[in-house]
């Protein structure tokens, strides 16, 4: 076999289309493959479809291919523009690849393969090119995958914020809670009401209905409970129970500090302790913290009264609502005050919180989802806008199929 067709072949070129040239540079690590059409021939319309339209002109272009070995490969090909009688002029998509991609499809299905294992600028640096270019590849084929999203059987809505830049932004992940879907379905700059509104209608614009959703997930946060309250009318809210765990720790972790004041020696370096569930614990952790519970703290005291907060969960739905009922004034008796204003806390958000014995729902943001956002945000370092960021949330999180759609 001649290498011009050997090229053709490997290239799967269809009609007119042909290899007319290869340049091998060893110097350079170069592979240049010239790819040309022969005189008088036709080509179908982009706009119709009509085929045998005769060529008005060409652009030459370069795009950049997969490497073949050592050598990075370059396609050459003059574009043309043809004339259809319907449409006038228009220029036709070449079949390795798209729009006015300086890469080939396999080039970009190759970038979009790395991207879900190694983070974008690593991936500039493997294949020779500026993490810009690449970025663009990225958020092309993201950008489409998020809007091929069927949300038309979307029911149970879980809301999460995550933030960015050192923690001074933030953008809210909405999913899809329904076990079989679980997923991140929209990523919104900011944690404020209106991006609720804008899920709503970015579920209108994808098949789904505000109306449909019954459930809803969240922190208690006022301004998505308000978002919520404007924009899913028939929707329950629960507030998701690790979120409400994670403001009972900072309750007892304030009265920690606060009381470290007068037993350094004592408290010194065990946050962790209190913070963790037992069952967290190293042996050696365990036996610390028995010995501490042996004095008269408050935190003691807050840390045995939090104990007890656990089992609100573990009750059936019956005895659930009497229990925190009771634990919460119990919790009012301790008078320590970090844990009065989380009972308070829990009474002014009570239908949320006794909801979860209803719906059973809860974000797992916290749990699955917020590792993969958290690796997706170690990949994003280093950017300033959230465009980057929102991306990879998606790639990681949205379990869409992201790339080029190979024959
Ligand atoms: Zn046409």
């Amino acid at each position: 076999m001649h290498d011009v067709d050997l090229f053709q072949a490997a290239l799967g070129l269809e009609e007119p289309w042909e290899v007319v040239g290869v340049e091998f540079d060893a110097a350079e690590r170069r592979l240049d493959l010239r790819i040309d059409f022969p005189k008088g021939a036709r080509f179908a319309c982009p706009e119709c479809g009509r085929a045998g339209c005769p060529v008005h002109d060409t652009e030459p272009h370069t795009w950049r291919h997969l490497n073949f070995f050592q050598h990075e490969a370059y396609l050459h090909a003059r574009v043309p523009r043809v004339d259809c009688p319907e449409h006038g002029v228009k220029q036709v998509q070449v079949p390795w690849a798209r729009g006015r991609s300086d890469f080939t499809l396999l080039f970009e299905a190759l970038v979009m393969a790395l991207v879900k294992e190694m983070p974008v600028k690593a991936i500039g640096r493997l294949v020779g090119e500026h993490d810009t270019k690449i970025w663009r590849v990225v958020h092309y084929y993201v950008d489409r995958a998020v809007d091929a999203q069927d949300l038309s059987r979307m029911r149970e809505l879980g809301i999460d914020d995550t933030s960015f830049r050192r923690g001074q932004s933030y953008v809210s992940v909405f999913c899809d809670l329904d076990p079989s879907q679980r997923r991140a379905v929209f990523v919104a700059d900011g944690r404020g009401q209106e991006t609720v509104e804008q899920f709503a209608g970015f579920l209108g614009a994808h098949g789904g209905c505000s109306e449909n959703i019954k459930e809803v997930c969240q922190d208690m946060s006022q301004p998505y409970l308000a978002g919520v309250r404007d924009n899913l009318s028939r929707a329950e809210v629960t507030f998701d129970r690790y979120h409400v765990k994670q403001k009972l720790s900072e309750a007892i972790d304030t009265i920690r500090r606060a009381e470290a004041k007068d037993h350094k020696q004592l408290l010194k370096n065990t946050r962790y302790l209190w913070l963790k569930r037992p069952k967290n614990l190293t042996a050696k952790q365990v036996d610390w913290l028995d010995q501490l519970l042996q004095h008269p703290l408050q935190t003691v005291r807050a840390y045995e009264q939090a104990l007890r907060f656990d089992d609100f969960y573990e009750l059936d739905a019956d005895a659930a609502e009497e229990y925190l009922r009771r634990w919460v004034e119990e919790a009012r008796a301790t008078e320590l005050q970090p844990l009065i204003d989380f009972a308070e806390m829990l009474e002014s958000h009570w239908q949320g919180v006794i909801r979860w014995h209803h719906s059973q729902v809860s974000n797992g943001l916290l749990e699955g989802l917020n590792s993969l956002v958290q690796a997706a945000k170690r990949r994003a370092r280093g950017y300033r806008s959230s465009r980057n960021y929102k991306t990879m949330i998606y790639l990681v999180a949205g379990k869409l199929n992201a790339g080029p759609q190979l024959a």
